[in-house]
């Protein structure tokens, strides 16, 4: 079962590798292919391995706006304009009562071309980010698998790396002065390193598909919204996300003991949500499933630190907080650049210490948070942003300066003060 994208050519590449290289980056999702694309065209000799095969499946397909510097910074706004992706003008929510919100419009807040966004298929996005790192001189193998990276002391200073596929595998060893962590949820080194905690309030689960005709809003600055819809008891959530050729992406998510229930299948789990979203079953009318379910669990967590000497954490495989509000490739790409600055000051320094590979946590780790407390407010039971602005106005442009992914802007989190008594203590 399959739909949406075009069958692809198998595209790995092939490249010998050297010995030494001054950075590596394991992993050529968002993160990897921003920091190896930067990293490179700052000149230093960057290699980038993937063990997949691309363009390779992956959940992640909306957008927010303010990923709009990263990708302009990565040259990439154009090849995006000129793409089949939907444009996305806004994200909608829709109460446990079926109330469908006047849509945030991100325009309304921000006259500039960065308020539209895109949703994407993630294997076409991807890859277009690899060839673009590639492009900037940096060499990739999408056949490579990272077993190992090796310390002196406490220092990164090598990768083990079995390369191809089938009977004709090999290990190889290569030096390199940083190892850029980007392998995503599999967070290799926060894990190896026993860096990484789970979020205790946020213990959920998804279960997601792909529809084709699914109802689309007729009016083109709505039809390629993200639309969040609560069910029922507030138990769970469903996203809507619109996908080039009429295919939509579906998912809904809950506290994950009460999502993944004995003897259930995701088909099951899947029904049993949307026969309590009223809002959904109407979109859904008419629709054809066109791939299995997927699932996923406890996803949200964070190491407890970026860098250390010689190796810097990027994008999920530093941390991730539930995917509500679609931050988490606006947060792989800022982290994919922030550390590529970082990188490249320590060449300049010759300093490849905790202390300038890692410069800039504080300053991410506050945006995030801001983030983190944003979705702590959505599950708060009996918390709702609707009944929130009607009593505090004056916080409504702050928070859509939240969704849209301005958060290392001056004040922006001054919308907490307001919400203090409610969120969970952290
Ligand atoms: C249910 C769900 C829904 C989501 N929806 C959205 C959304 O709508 N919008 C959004 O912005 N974000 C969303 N996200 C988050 C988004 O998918 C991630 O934040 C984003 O993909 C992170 O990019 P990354 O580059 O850090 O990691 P990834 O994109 O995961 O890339 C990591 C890469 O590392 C490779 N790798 C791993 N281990 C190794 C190894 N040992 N050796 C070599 N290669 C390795 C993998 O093959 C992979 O290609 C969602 C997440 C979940 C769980």
């Amino acid at each position: 079962m399959s739909c949406g994208t075009a069958p692809h050519s198998f595209s790995k590449t092939m490249n010998q590798l050297d010995s030494q290289y001054d950075v590596i980056v394991i992993g050529a999702g968002p993160a990897g292919t921003t920091a190896a694309a930067l990293i490179a065209e700052y000149g230093h000799k960057t290699l980038i391995l993937d063990r997949s095969p691309f363009p390779r499946f992956h959940v992640g397909e909306s957008l927010i706006p303010e990923t709009y510097w990263s990708l302009e910074r990565l040259g990439l706004i154009e090849q995006l304009k000129q793409s089949a992706f939907p444009k996305k003008y806004s994200v909608q929510f829709v109460t446990e009562m079926g109330k469908e919100s006047r849509p945030f419009y991100f325009d309304e807040y921000k006259a500039h071309e960065s308020s539209q966004t895109w949703q994407v298929w993630r294997d076409d996005f991807d890859q277009m980010m690899l060839d673009n790192a590639v492009r900037q001189g940096a060499t990739a193998r999408t056949d490579a698998q990272v077993l190992d990276v090796n310390f002196d002391a406490d220092v990164a200073t090598d990768i083990k790396v079995r390369l191809g596929e089938g009977d004709s595998k090999t290990d190889q060893t290569i030096d390199c002065r940083v190892v850029v962590d980007a392998t995503g949820q599999s967070a290799f080194l926060a894990s190896r390193l026993g860096l990484k905690s789970t979020d205790p309030h946020l213990k959920k689960g998804t279960v997601w598909s792909y529809f084709e005709n699914a109802h689309r809003d007729p009016d083109p600055r709505d039809e390629g919204a993200t639309i969040i819809l609560q069910t029922e008891g507030k138990q769970s959530w469903f996203w809507y996300i619109p996908l080039p050729g009429n295919v939509t992406s579906i998912g809904c998510t809950g506290d994950m003991n009460y999502m993944f229930q004995a003897g259930e299948s995701a088909e099951q789990i899947f029904d049993r949500e949307l026969s309590r979203c009223p809002g959904m079953i109407r979109r859904l009318e008419g629709a054809t499933r066109c791939r299995d379910y997927f699932t996923t669990k406890d996803f949200s967590y964070r190491s407890s630190k970026a860098a250390g000497n010689g190796w810097v954490l990027i994008g999920d495989a530093f941390g991730f907080i539930d995917p509500v509000y679609s931050t988490g490739v606006f947060l792989a790409l800022k982290s994919g650049e922030f550390a590529a600055d970082a990188i490249h000051e320590a060449f300049e320094t010759s300093d490849f210490s905790e202390g300038v590979l890692g410069s800039w946590q504080d300053k991410y780790v506050h945006g995030i948070d801001l983030f983190k407390k944003l979705v702590y407010a959505f599950y708060t039971p009996g918390f709702s942003f609707g009944s929130f602005l009607k009593e505090h106005p004056q916080y409504r442009s702050n928070l859509v300066d939240l969704l849209i992914g301005d958060v290392f802007k001056l004040n922006v989190g001054d919308i907490f003060t307001a919400m203090q008594d409610v969120l969970p203590m952290e």
